[in-house]
Parts: C-alpha cells; structure tokens; sequence
C-alpha cells in the first residue's frame, strides 16, 4: 500500500472511531451506524469494513450495483437515494442490499416485491421517506399528527404488509431542515414529527393487524425504527431517540461537488 493510502486510511478510521465513541455518548441504546460512501472510493469502505463497519449507505443506483460487485459480500447496503421504480430491477438483483430506506410509493413497493427473488433468505428491509420539513427540495411522504387511516403512509405502510411477502416495514426516515437554528434543550421539530408519525402508525398498524410482528418491526423487537440524523445533527437526533443514524463527511470527509 502506498504511503498515501496508508495515511488516507488512517484518517478515515479515526474520524469513524470518533463518530462512534460520540454515538455511544448520545444514546441510550445500541443504534446502528450507516457509513454514507456515496462518491467514495471502494477502497474507503474497505478501510472501514477491516474496522468492522458492516452498515453502508449509498445514493445512486449505478453506483451501489458497481460497488457491490467488487466488495465484500458480508457488508449490508442501505439504499438512501431517490428511487425510481425502474430501478427496482437492478436493486433488487444486489444480493446484500440491506434496506431501502426511501420509499414513498405503492408503485415502487410492488415493483421491488415483485423483483426480488424467491430465494433471498430474508425479506428487504423497508423504510417509508417522511418529510417531516415540508421543503421542496426533500422526497417524503407527510408526516402524521393523529392516527389517519387514509393518509398516504398509512396506506403505503398498509400495502407493504399486506401484499408485499418479500418486504419487511423496518420502519420510518427523514432528512429534516438541517439548519434548525435550536437553543441549549431545545427540540428538533421535524425529528419529533417523525417520532409522532412513527407512534400513530404503530398504532394503527398494531389495531389492522395486531402486534404479532412476523410481517412489520425490526426484527425481533416488532418496533418500528427511527432513521434519522446525519453527519450535522446525528448527536440531537440520538438524543431523540434515533434507531440508525446516516453519516457520511463526519466519516469519509467532504464530498466533490455534483
Ligand atoms: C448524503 C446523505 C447522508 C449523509 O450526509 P452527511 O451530511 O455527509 O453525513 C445521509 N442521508 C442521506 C439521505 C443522504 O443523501
């Protein structure tokens, strides 16, 4: 190995090592940390993979697909990019794609169940994209105030469950506004939105379709998780009580613009 790359991995290991200890400061519990690789190098994630970093997040389809193929196959891909229901094809071909944490339509729902192969050994994680800030610039569907069994992600929650066997509701994602200009004990509004949104649906999911949790729910907790917090504000969205936080320059540095 060149001593460039020597250094470069060294660099990344200690901003990762860091990340963690602050993660462990922030929670209560053990919350999974998705290192966001998008523009990255295979040879970053590598350096992370040998730290134990099995959690890896990417943005674009092609890219994920490339990734994949030459890395190794025990690392769990979390797709977080806009998704398209024509790529669903091509993301449910990748053998270790984990989850897919930004769903927003029953269209791309039955286009990945139908996609996905008999004989994967356990069912794709499912994350329903919340804009929990309104913004334009941000996917999502709305988030929830009372429990509403007509709106959009009570219906996508509904569709998944009920009709799509190779597909398992993990849970809920949001971006949120990144500049909250929040005072010392402040809340995060829009990580609270997604809270809310999280605490109706399960209860309307808990009476549709009781709470035996074979179909919904992290795997062996039957709850729903929170995906929430990135590199600027993983530590407030911890404090919230964060599942899974996506951290991409806080690990890898900045990223070349687009
Ligand atoms: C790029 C990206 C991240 C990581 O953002 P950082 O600010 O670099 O930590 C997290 N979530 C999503 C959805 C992203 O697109």
């Amino acid at each position: 190995m060149s001593a460039d790359s020597e250094a470069r991995n060294a660099e990344i290991l200690e901003s990762l090592a860091e990340i963690r200890s602050r993660m462990q400061s922030a929670a209560s519990g053990s919350p999974t940390l998705v290192a966001v690789s998008k523009y990255k190098p295979a040879s970053d994630i590598e350096a992370c993979f040998g730290a134990g970093q099995l959690d890896f997040g990417e943005n674009y389809v092609q890219e994920l697909e490339d990734k994949a193929k030459v890395l190794p196959t025990e690392i769990r891909w979390h797709f977080i990019g806009t998704l398209q229901s024509n790529k669903a094809k091509v993301l449910a071909a990748i053998p270790n794609l984990y989850s897919i944490q930004t769903l927003t339509s029953i269209k791309a729902a039955t286009a990945l169940n139908k996609s996905l192969p008999a004989d994967r050994t356990s069912p794709l994680n499912i994350l329903i994209q919340i804009n929990t800030s309104g913004e334009d610039s941000k996917s999502g569907l709305g988030p929830l105030t009372g429990s509403d069994p007509d709106a959009e992600v009570t219906q996508l929650a509904r569709h998944i469950i009920s009709t799509c066997p190779r597909l398992r509701l993990q849970g809920l994602m949001t971006i949120g506004a990144l500049e909250q200009s929040l005072t010392a004990g402040e809340e995060n509004v829009d990580f609270e939105r997604l809270k809310r949104t999280r605490d109706v649906l399960a209860e309307t999911l808990v009476a549709e379709f009781g709470s035996e949790q074979e179909r919904w729910g992290a795997e062996g907790t039957g709850r729903l998780l929170l995906s929430m917090g990135m590199s600027s504000d993983f530590e407030a969205a911890l404090r919230a009580g964060s599942d899974i936080v996506r951290v991409g320059t806080g690990i890898f540095g900045a990223r070349p613009k687009k």
